[in-house]
Parts: structure tokens; C-alpha cells; sequence
């Protein structure tokens, strides 16, 4: 977990500016309320990392989505827990939304569970330095959630988010999803698509780098035919063959 990612993200928030562009005076308040509360948000941080949360944990993981809700429902969000059937063994997810009719829609994306299990050995949040902590799931991803609940408290304190649309999503299961897919993410799924703009705060490359692209990941089966002929003729009469014409769909896939 990098500190300096949260004045970061308060600035990349606010349309239109980049960090080397000449702030504004609002922007600079901004970042000033984030320092003024960086001792809070490294209490939230260490608070949170130090709830084991394993994404099979279920008890921790409704724990650490306490911790943000109280934090988000002080900033006007209207907090919902989206409950998944018990036989799917996740703990669920926190929603915390507010509706207005101001600038773009925002779906604000983390989530509360880790890979770290309780029965795995404990490393608790630990300070190493100026910019660096450790401790599980410190940078994936409970810093990033706390950068969203420090950017969304810094402006909030501007009145910014006054008759905004924004709604943060944390999920309780992103490192080992339930099955099926179509009900441990229906309700992600159907509330992203009513906003505009989806972020998520999970670490990117880099202190000033957001990343407007990645990898997913699926399963698929790809069947090519072609014409069957001898290869001497594959640049001729024969034709490009089965081969190419796959990596040519894979290619286009890449
Ligand atoms: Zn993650």
C-alpha cells in the first residue's frame, strides 16, 4: 500500500484533471483534507487488515464490510448488504450508494475478502516505512478500499458529493467467486450497468498510473476448418489452412 495513491485518486475523481495540471483551489482543499485525515486512514487501513477476511471467512468478511459501512453511511451513502444463499459459502456484498443528478455516474468498485484464510500464519498491518505497509491483503485490496472511503470523505467535506449518483461496490468473494457466476454477480452486474464510469481501485502499475485496460479471464473452445490440401499450396491455391485462421481469431481476441 502506497499512501500517496489516495491523494492520487481524490484528484483523478474530479473530471478533467491530471495530477501535472495547475490545481485548483477546491482541488487543493481536497488534497489538504486528505492529509489533514491521513492519521484516521491509516487507522482504518491497520483496523482492517488486521480482520482476517479469507474469502471462506465469512463472519470476517461481514466484519471488515461493517468497518466501511459505518465509514460511508457518515458521508449520506445508503448502505444495503446483498445477501448470496448459504449454500454458496460467501459472505455476500456491501453496497453503498447515494442518488442525485449531478456530473457522471459512478460505480466505485473494491473488494473485502482476501487469499489469506485464518488457518494461514497471521501478518499483521505493519508500518515500514514512509510509503510502505505490510500486512495481508494490505495492497490487495483493503488499501484501495480505504483510498475510496478517504477520496469519497475529502470531498464530501467540499460538499462535492452533493446530488451526485455513486455507488461503491465491495465484494465479498472476488478472489474465489461463487457459483453460479449468474447469482454471486447478477446484482454487480445489473447495478454497473445503471452508471457511466466503473473504477476500480485494486493496484495498478505504478504511484500515477490508472489503467484504462486489463485482462480477464474466460474459458472458451475455438474450432477452425478449412480447406484440406497439400502445404506447398498454403500462400497459393490452397489457402491459409485451419492453423492461421486460429491464430488469426486469437490474435484479434489479443
Ligand atoms: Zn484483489
Amino acid at each position: 500500500m502506497k499512501y500517496k495513491w489516495v491523494f492520487a485518486v481524490a484528484v483523478c475523481l474530479i473530471p478533467g484533471i491530471g495530477i501535472a495540471q495547475s490545481l485548483t483551489k477546491t482541488e487543493q482543499q481536497i488534497i489538504k483534507n486528505i492529509e489533514a485525515e491521513m492519521p484516521n486512514t491509516i487507522q482504518l487501513i491497520k483496523e482492517s487488515v488486521n480482520i482476517n477476511s479469507g474469502t471462506f471467512n465469512t463472519e470476517g468478511v461481514k466484519k471488515v464490510g461493517n468497518l466501511y459501512a459505518k465509514e460511508l453511511e457518515a458521508l449520506g451513502f445508503t448502505i444495503e448488504w446483498v445477501g448470496l444463499p448459504d449454500s454458496s459459502k460467501r459472505a455476500g456484498h456491501l453496497v453503498a450508494y447515494r442518488k442525485g443528478n449531478k456530473g457522471k455516474k459512478l460505480f466505485l468498485i473494491g473488494h473485502l475478502d482476501t487469499v489469506f484464510e485464518p488457518d494461514m500464519p497471521p501478518n499483521p498491518f505493519t508500518i515500514l516505512n514512509d510509503t510502505n505497509a505490510t500486512g495481508q491483503g494490505v495492497n490487495d485490496m483493503k488499501g484501495g478500499d480505504v483510498m475510496v472511503i478517504a477520496a469519497l470523505k475529502a470531498m464530501h467535506k467540499e460538499g462535492l458529493l452533493d446530488n451526485t449518483t455513486i455507488t461503491v461496490y465491495f465484494t465479498g468473494d472476488e478472489e474465489n467467486a461463487g457459483r453460479p457466476r449468474e447469482i454471486s454477480r447478477g446484482d454487480f452486474m445489473e447495478r454497473a450497468r445503471q452508471h457511466d464510469i466503473a473504477l476500480a481501485f485494486e493496484g495498478a502499475e505504478g504511484l500515477h498510473t490508472v489503467a484504462t485496460a486489463r485482462r480477464g479471464a474466460s474459458e472458451w473452445t475455438l474450432h477452425a476448418e478449412a480447406k484440406q490440401a497439400h502445404s506447398s499450396g498454403v500462400f497459393g491455391k490452397g489457402g491459409y489452412g485451419a492453423v492461421y485462421e486460429a491464430a488469426r481469431i486469437i490474435n484479434a481476441f489479443r
